[in-house]
């Protein structure tokens, strides 16, 4: 697995960074991967070549703004005792608080401010798991409740996020209607600062969750969803499309860093079906009510607990079957 961590590099790069924007329109413009041809420009042949090798291969790309800088593996050192990078053709040292948990530095590209480290990071053993919990992610209230059905345990978290988001898009309007837009971009950034400072935080209580419990996690496959034109134009529709698929991307990753499998499963009737007699019911706002057996809850634990079933259905087709003993859940009921 790749990761790519950003740290702010403090230094004036502007000069090398307009070589490699003549670098990269050469490449373009020509198709040469030669760094001979470029070698007047008087950029490092080793960044040269990275930049060559990325534009001279772009068939869409018809111009060129911003081109960062980027030093393969073999032009980078690092002391993961003393936590320091070093890049000797740019006379650059690093220190680094990220995890120490990578194997090697693939690369590090930068740019004016940042430089993005990408590194390996070799894969993790898939834990033995007996069992699953169920993650129902959403954008009204809490943006994520998570149902054991072993326990009958629920943690609903982040609740504030849903806030921030009403209250930011306040923000924003105003702004808009005043056309201050510098200040508009501002108040952007710092809204999705927060946001994913919070999607790591319940990414991690989730992961960790799972772990202590030794579950899988099971989430909703909801890229069909996603696709809806209906739902692009709406409200809902500009928090999913960036902080739901962000922290869905986190729990994604921060699980296989732990080896805790995750399984996707259909979403189809999560949120309508009874989660312990299976019929459909009642779903206002956020309680749930079945007529069926009189089982009542919030709806999004009801979700969960489905989610968390559903995963059993499709089990055996998945590799946590074959690697681990799975035991029939205990549902709690009501
Ligand atoms: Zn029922």
């Amino acid at each position: 697995m790749i990761l790519t961590y950003k740290i702010k590099h403090g230094m004036d790069f502007s000069d090398e960074l307009s070589k490699a924007k003549l670098v990269a329109e050469h490449a373009l413009k020509t198709k040469s991967r030669s760094s001979a041809d470029v070698a007047d420009i008087g950029l490092k042949s080793m960044i040269s070549n990275q930049i060559l090798k990325k534009y001279s291969s772009q068939k869409k790309l018809k111009r060129i703004s911003n081109v960062n800088l980027a030093i393969p593996n073999q032009g980078i050192k690092c002391d993961q005792i003393a936590r320091e990078i070093y890049i000797p053709c740019l006379n650059l040292r690093l220190n680094y608080l990220f995890p120490n948990n990578f194997s090697k530095i693939n690369q590090i590209e930068i740019n004016k401010e940042y430089c993005m480290i990408a590194v390996h990071i070799v894969d993790v053993d898939c834990l033995k798991t007996d069992g699953f919990i169920g993650v129902d992610l959403n954008t009204t209230e809490h943006i994520a409740v998570v149902a054991n059905p072993s326990t009958g345990k629920v943690k609903k978290l982040g609740k504030k996020c849903y806030h921030i988001h009403k209250k930011y898009s306040r923000m924003r309007k105003h702004l808009q209607h005043l056309g201050k837009f510098s200040k508009l971009k501002r108040i952007k950034n710092r809204e999705s600062r927060i946001i994913r400072d919070t999607n790591h935080k319940v990414s991690r209580a989730i992961v960790n969750f799972a772990k202590q419990n030794n579950k899988a996690i099971v989430l909703e496959d909801l890229t069909g969803i996603r696709n809806n034109k209906k739902q692009k134009k709406s409200f809902k529709y500009a928090l999913h499309s960036w902080s739901f698929y962000q922290l869905r991307q986190f729990i994604v990753y921060k699980a296989k860093l732990l080896g805790v499998p995750v399984i996707f499963i259909q979403p189809q009737y999560t949120s309508q079906m009874c989660s312990r007699c299976g019929e459909i019911g009642n779903r206002q706002g956020k309680t749930f009510k079945c007529q069926h057996c009189g089982h009542v809850d919030h709806a999004d634990a009801n979700a969960a607990f489905n989610i968390a079933a559903k995963a059993w259905l499709i089990a055996d087709k998945t590799e946590i079957a074959a690697k681990g003993t799975l035991i029939s859940p205990k549902r709690k009921c009501a």
